[in-house]
Order: C-alpha cells, then structure tokens, then sequence
C-alpha cells in the first residue's frame, strides 16, 4: 500500500489510492478516493468486505460506486455486504460480462463459497465515459480473459485498471468460461498499448506497472 500512496500522491493533489490485498487468491481491490470531497469509489471488492469498509471509514470517505473489471468470484465476492452498508450504491460492469455476473457456475462462486449472482447492474459499454471524484473514467472493452472483460482508464489522472487482463510482466489467464487467448493478445497489442506510456497500470493482481514498462518486458509483446 506504502508504495501507491506515494507514487499517487507526486502525480495529483486530487486522488488517492489505497490498495487492499484480498481473499482465496490475492486480489487487488483498490479503492480510490477523493479527501476534501469525502468520497471513493471501489474496484474490484473481491472479497474482506469488513475491511474495505474500515479502510472507508479511516479515510472518511463514502463510496459513490463499484467498478468491476469482470464477473471471477475473486473480484466480486464482497459486493452483496457492501450493498447491505450502502444500499444506494450502484455496481458497473461491462455489458457482455452479464452472463458469468448471473451464472455462478461461470463467476465460479460456486467452488469457493455459496454461489453467488449480481442481478443489480448497471451495465456499461465500450469507450463510455463515467465521472466519479470528479475526474473522468473510461470504459475499455478488452476481451479475452473473460469475454465482458474491461479496463477503466482515468486519462486526467494517468491511470489504468487493468483488472485481470495486463499484468507486470504478463497477462490473465484464458482457460476459464468465454476465455480467448488471440482476444487476450489482442486487447493488450492492440488497444491498451495505445496507451501513453507513463499511464500507471494498477492491475488485478501482484505489483503496479506502467504502459512504457510492459511495451518493453511483457510476455505478450514478445511473442512472434
Ligand atoms: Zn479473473
């Protein structure tokens, strides 16, 4: 966490970022915040609802939404006790991820804890534009890891989520349900490297990267 809250805090006064390391597999739910607006917004409140409510209330800040990168279970499974504290709250996906978000077969809740479905979404489409803490967040379709796969890119801020699609040094895994590995390939090559390269890559899970970092080392853009 240490390191985040540094780099974020040379880039802009405005925004902070807080990442919690959660539940059965290591999941990066970060949660991104505005102080003098008292406001955040969650991505990815994969699981530990108790604690993101906590590290909410340290930070005096309530959350104006949820952004999910996708429908896996460790990316979602926090979200039906965060309604319960926030009723009001509203949960964004991007549209072609309804399907595992109401299978629970597909969002695998079923093999870690009580199966689990999201039938309260708002759904999102490619390169729509969402305003929260007063800055501008972009919806990136990015299939491959899952057909509904998405990044939120925030240009004011230079930042990406990059969700379980880009990570340092390589990429998410394509052999679960509507899975690709040339959509993968594609999304990473073709879309996010469109990217400027100081853009910071907060990705799903393990360490931060950059655009410019993973144009030189990432597995995928060393493929023939
Ligand atoms: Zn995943």
């Amino acid at each position: 966490m240490g390191v985040f809250q540094i780099l974020f805090q040379e880039r802009t006064a405005m925004l902070k970022i807080s990442r919690l390391v959660v539940g059965y597999v290591a999941t990066n739910c970060y949660i991104v915040y505005n102080e003098q607006a008292g406001a955040c917004v969650i991505v990815d409140p994969g699981d530990n609802a108790a604690g993101i409510i906590k590290t909410m209330k340290e930070k005096k800040v309530s959350p104006e939404a949820i952004l999910l990168t996708h429908g896996h279970f460790d990316h979602i499974l926090a979200v039906p006790e965060l309604l319960e504290e926030y009723p009001d709250l509203s949960v964004y996906a991007y549209e072609k991820e309804q399907r595992l978000l109401t299978d629970a077969g597909l969002n695998e809740t079923r093999m870690v804890r009580k199966p689990m479905v999201l039938n309260d979404v708002h759904y999102l489409k490619d390169g729509e534009e969402l305003d929260f803490l007063g800055t501008k967040w972009q919806v990136i379709s990015t299939p491959g890891h899952t057909a509904g796969s998405c990044c939120y890119y925030l240009p004011g801020e230079a930042v990406l989520f990059s969700g379980d699609t880009l990570f340092d040094g390589d990429c998410g895994r394509t052999d679960l349900p509507t899975g690709n590995s040339a959509e993968i390939i594609h999304s990473i090559r073709e879309i996010l490297m469109k990217l400027p390269d100081d853009t910071q890559v907060l990705p799903g899970h393990e360490t931060l990267t950059t655009i410019g970092r993973e144009r030189v080392q990432n597995i995928v853009m060393r493929m023939a």
